[in-house]
């Protein structure tokens, strides 16, 4: 199978529809990383997309619809304060988990009677969500534990041959995955960190909280319990104080005949004058928009990433440093 990468035209979303509907899966650029998609409704489709991926069975997936669709037939029960949200941040980089009523294939959400939806603000995905005009599930579009796909090309080195076309957007601007907001009780409880921040679905809904799971508890966002976004280069994590530390296995690396790179906050590259860095910025939305493509490159040209976690907490922070410390292993 070739893999046709095409931005969105009239010929693209007809041959995105077609796809879709026999069963096959497109991949789609979204806001926040490039989606792997087909038919939420049929059970072939969705298992289709978690072999590709490699994905484990119990990890389940986000529904992704049009800003017109009516997701009242998709779930149960809407609360008052999820409504003030939708209002506040939909179409956008924000998933709600709500009670499901059962009208997609029961493998999108792994056997749980919740589902997850989306409905992205990507001019690309509402094109290609709007010509098919079904519930599609998309996951990220990376081989499962490899790093988040940002760009097109991202995608078709992970999926090239396999799949028949990816919906090229350009960039993801976002840059990591979605916010995941339980919605199923009486107040939201954010599930995954995303752009989508505490504080600001705190100043719509009055509250909300992080879920943390409790020692041997099954995680209720299942994802979360994977390490996840591995580069496939050897990596090593270190606070900002462990700096002395963490350049002296810089050059151990550099010694060995390895290429060492460091990859860290902007603050701290006045510091790491003469060693190779990768730049993640300053803002927490700057280091969203950088994560995923310097990692990208990262796998590319070291052998061993060094990362430093950055000093800033809370906001889009949390969301940075929750794919940090999962793509660098702790
Ligand atoms: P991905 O699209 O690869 O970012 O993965 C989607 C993530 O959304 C999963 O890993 C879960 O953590 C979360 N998710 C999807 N459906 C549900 C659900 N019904 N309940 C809780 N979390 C969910
Ligand atoms: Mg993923």
């Amino acid at each position: 199978m070739t893999t046709q990468v095409l931005g969105v035209s009239e010929r693209s979303l007809r041959l995105a529809k077609q796809y879709i509907d026999a069963g096959d899966v497109v991949a789609f650029h979204t806001e926040t990383v490039y989606g792997l998609g087909a038919d939420a409704r049929s059970d072939a489709a969705v298992k289709h997309i978690f072999e590709l991926k490699g994905r484990p069975q119990n990890n389940p997936l986000i529904v992704h619809v049009h800003r017109e669709f009516d997701i009242t037939s998709l779930v149960d029960f809407i609360p008052p304060y999820a409504e003030l949200l939708a209002k506040a941040y939909l179409p956008g980089p924000l998933t709600m988990v709500y009670p499901s009523s059962n009208k997609v294939s029961g493998l999108v959400s792994c056997g749980l009677n919740t589902l997850a939806v989306r409905v992205p603000s990507s001019e690309t995905a509402q094109a290609f969500l709007r010509a098919v005009d079904i519930p599609i599930a998309a996951p990220s579009a990376n081989l499962s534990k490899h790093i988040s796909p940002v760009t097109a090309q991202h995608v078709f080195e992970d999926f090239s041959g396999r799949i028949p076309l990816i919906l090229d957007g350009g960039k993801c601007e976002g840059g990591i995955e979605s916010t995941v907001l339980d919605c199923t009780g009486e107040t939201p409880l954010i599930l995954r960190a995303g752009l989508v921040t505490q504080e600001m679905i705190a100043s719509v809904a009055g509250s909300c909280g992080v879920y943390v799971p409790k020692e041997g508890e099954q995680p209720r966002s299942p994802g979360m319990a994977y390490k996840h976004y591995a580069p496939k280069c050897r990596t090593a994590f270190f606070s900002p104080e462990e700096l002395e530390r963490a350049k002296a296995l810089y050059l151990e690396e550099e010694e060995r005949g390895g290429v060492p790179c460091f990859f860290c906050e902007d603050a701290l590259i006045r510091s790491l004058d003469g060693f190779r860095a990768l730049d993640l910025g300053s803002s927490g939305e700057e280091m969203a928009n950088r994560l995923y493509e310097l990692l990208h490159r990262g796998e590319e040209e070291a052998t061993l990433l060094i990362g430093i976690c950055p000093k800033e907490r809370g906001g889009v922070y949390e969301g940075v440093l929750n794919r940090l410390t999962r793509a660098f292993g702790g």
